[in-house]
């Protein structure tokens, strides 16, 4: 589903003429086609051989601080996601779902889909800097055992494409 979303950003990082560090290329390789917790990327730094905390700190905010990857929160703690240039995927406007019974989340990559909240009236003349929507709840075939299981997950079927 993203498999270039690891180039786009190296191109970004390019585009902007910011140096594409190890540790900086590290934490975008973790976070190809996943969105992870610091603590999470923390510990995959460290099985790559980074063991400052402080240098990942300050290379997420450089990273957030370019749009490289962005901040969601869902199921209440802070996850990190890269971004790409793409209007309904940037830094600003990004559609999020999760089922209640795992950590697999999918996302609405859908020009319509965004143009259809942009259209309500309320934001006739608003400018709209940040669009995020993240929805949880139980997917259709939701079992709280079994969806624990990525692969029997409605969500897991829609995102391979294989429903
Ligand atoms: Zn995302
Ligand atoms: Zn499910």
């Amino acid at each position: 589903m993203n498999m270039d979303y690891k180039e786009k950003a190296f191109q970004n990082l390019r585009k902007q003429n910011l140096r594409i560090t190890n540790a900086r290329k590290a934490i975008i390789d973790i976070l190809e086609g996943k969105h992870l917790t610091l603590q999470e990327i923390y510990h995959e730094l460290k099985k790559r051989g980074f063991h400052n905390l402080s240098t990942v700190y300050n290379n997420i905010d450089f990273l957030l601080e370019h749009k490289i990857i962005t901040q969601v929160f869902i199921n209440g703690k802070k996850h990190y996601d890269l971004t790409i240039e793409e209007y309904s995927h940037n830094a600003d406007s990004h559609v999020h779902v999760k089922c209640l019974a795992n950590d697999n989340i999918i996302e609405i990559n859908e020009e319509e889909f965004i143009d259809k909240i942009k259209d309500h009236q309320v934001f006739e003349g608003f400018h709209i800097s940040k669009l995020q929507l993240v929805v949880e709840g139980a997917c259709k075939h939701y079992n709280s055992e079994l969806c624990k299981d990525k692969d029997y997950c409605y969500l897991e079927k829609i995102k391979k494409g294989s429903h």
